[in-house]
């Protein structure tokens, strides 16, 4: 991370950084300029959400996949052993 020095204009290096709140972080830059070495502090904060993922709605969507897919393997194993007249002749 980087910004300008409100000073000489020159870049400022992060040196730490702390959260203030889930969204909210306070930074410490140092000026890069040798012969201004302002020290100064910046907020960092979400400003506005553009697209949020949609994990729920993924993970029911896999777990109703995998139900399927379980159903129809179980079914057409179940199905298959079940029309044969003897079960023991199988061995
Ligand atoms: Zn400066």
């Amino acid at each position: 991370m980087a910004i300008k020095c409100p000073f000489c204009l020159q870049m400022a290096h992060c040196r730490s950084s702390q959260y203030l709140s889930d969204s909210v972080k306070r930074i410490y830059y140092q000026c890069t300029n040798l012969d201004c070495s302002c020290t100064f502090t910046a907020l960092e904060n979400v400003e506005k959400i553009i697209s949020k993922p949609e994990r729920l709605t993924e993970e029911q969507t896999v777990e109703e996949t995998k139900m399927q897919m379980r159903k129809g393997q179980s079914l057409g194993r179940y199905g298959s052993s079940f029309t044969l007249p003897d079960r023991h002749a199988q061995t």
